[in-house]
């Protein structure tokens, strides 16, 4: 990208549903605008081995190509794209710049649609087995533990879908979670329950992750009866739920108490010209078609307030 592309009339910092349908509405109505992404286009619904609840698509489609569709449409109209990590925004004159490993950029607004990142369990031998067994992401690993024992983590939507998803792989699917009941919707619950190779550890933490090179087993504790147990495992799949990715903006933006930006309902935040969109803001029903509806509201008023700049 040169010099001269380092001026737009809209950035876009994220690029998942939020990021991208913003960014087709303002490539749309002709305002010169560029998407920044750290990773994969698409953000977290990449991931997502078949998504079932977005409208339009009543047999479902993978989350990777609904990323590259909503990317596909949104560059058919002019949108820029951009694969840089944005590090921070500074206030100028009505300017913003926005920082990022890739150089500044300037922009009249901006939208951040950040979404969020898998939250880790921070127990002992976490960081030390990712990749090693370790995983956050059934979609992209699961084929690794063909036939072998695995857990779960988590009593979320997300958690059940990597359930599902790895009993056609795995041997054995342990969900462990640290309540008795879980927080997935009933659909998912019933599939999970009436799938043989999953089974449930309930009330239950995990406490430490062991193993030699690779994952061996997960000490847990079970909170209602104080036990300590150990199980033998060959793969341990974390998807305990997402934090928002928000830490460039301290400073910027004043955020709530878990780290989410808040907003009006124009997807305005308190300084004029910055607008935030998706699973990035406090309150969001983090759905991808929510996201996506933040996208286009926050498109909408970000041209409104250009028009009146
Ligand atoms: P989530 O709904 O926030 O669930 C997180 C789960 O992890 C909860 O069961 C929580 O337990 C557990 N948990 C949190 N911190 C923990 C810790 N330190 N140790 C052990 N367990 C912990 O997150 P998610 O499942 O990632 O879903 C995120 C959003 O995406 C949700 O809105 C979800 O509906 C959506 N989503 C939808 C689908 C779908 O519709 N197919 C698929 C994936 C995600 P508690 O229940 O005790 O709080």
């Amino acid at each position: 990208m040169s010099r001269e592309d380092s001026s737009y009339e809209v950035i876009i910092i994220g690029g998942g549903p939020a990021g991208l349908t913003a960014g087709l509405y303002t490539s749309r109505t002709r305002l010169n605008s560029l998407l920044i992404e750290r990773g994969l286009i698409g953000g977290q619904i990449a991931n997502a081995e078949w998504v079932e609840n977005y409208p339009g698509f009543p047999e479902g489609i993978s989350g990777f190509d609904l990323g590259e569709l909503m990317h596909q449409q949104a560059t058919k109209y002019g949108l820029k794209t951009l694969i840089a990590e944005a590090t921070g925004i500074e206030l100028q004159e009505g300017q913003k710049i926005v920082k990022t490993t890739e150089g500044n950029f300037t922009a009249k607004a901006v939208i951040i649609a950040s979404g969020s990142e898998r939250r880790k369990l921070g127990i002992p031998g976490e960081d030390e087995f990712t990749g090693k067994g370790v995983s956050y992401c059934a979609t992209c690993d699961a084929a690794f533990f063909r036939e072998q024992p695995v857990a779960v983590v988590g009593g979320g939507d997300a958690a059940i879908t990597e359930a599902l998803h790895l009993a056609k792989f795995a041997s054995k699917v342990t969900v462990i979670h640290r309540r008795n009941q879980l927080r997935a919707s009933r659909i998912l619950q019933e599939k999970a329950f009436s799938e043989p190779k999953i089974n449930f550890l309930w009330d239950t933490i995990p406490e430490k992750i062991e193993g030699e090179d690779i994952v061996k087993r997960i000490g847990l504790h079970q909170v209602k009866t104080g036990e300590n147990l150990a199980l033998e495992i060959g793969g341990i799949f974390v998807s305990i739920g997402l934090k928002p990715d928000t830490d460039f903006l301290k400073g910027t933006l004043t955020l709530d108490d878990t780290g989410h930006v808040i907003t009006n309902e124009k997807m305005e935040t308190e300084v004029p010209g910055i607008l935030a969109a998706g699973d990035i803001r406090h309150n969001s029903a983090r759905q991808a078609i929510a996201a996506a509806g933040d996208g286009a509201t926050a498109a909408i008023y970000a041209e409104k307030f250009l028009t009146d700049f």
